[in-house]
């Protein structure tokens, strides 16, 4: 199974650009973005999904801090935002992650662009 946060993003082997990030989290831009800004955030321990999530005091505190920092700053840029979590047949890499997303949509849930 394909996991790009573990094999990819969180050992550095391919670099993103980081918004936010704490010894359990980091937010970051999308490297192929499906809407104009989309950032990613995502635990830098392995979590398969939001439906298997098991309540961390550290984590959920780490989680809103991102989450808040992020969704203000698209706010105050960019007037509002929406955050999301895909879940199961959704999850193109299964490793818990939200994003958080503004503007014109730019691909398809296939991964095509729209034009
Ligand atoms: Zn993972």
């Amino acid at each position: 199974m394909k996991d790009i946060y573990c094999e990819l993003i969180i050992p550095g082997k391919l670099p993103v650009d980081i918004i936010f990030e704490t010894e359990r989290v980091m937010a970051f831009h999308h490297t192929q973005p499906y809407w104009e800004r989309h950032v990613v955030i995502i635990p830098k321990a392995h979590i398969d999904s939001l439906a298997n999530y098991v309540d961390d005091v550290e984590l959920n505190k780490d989680f809103f801090e991102a989450i808040r920092i992020v969704t203000k700053q698209f706010n105050d840029q960019y007037g509002g935002c929406r955050i999301s979590s895909n879940v199961g047949d959704y999850q193109s890499s299964k490793h818990l992650h939200w994003y958080v997303h503004q503007g014109k949509r730019l691909r398809g849930e296939d991964g095509k662009a729209i034009h």
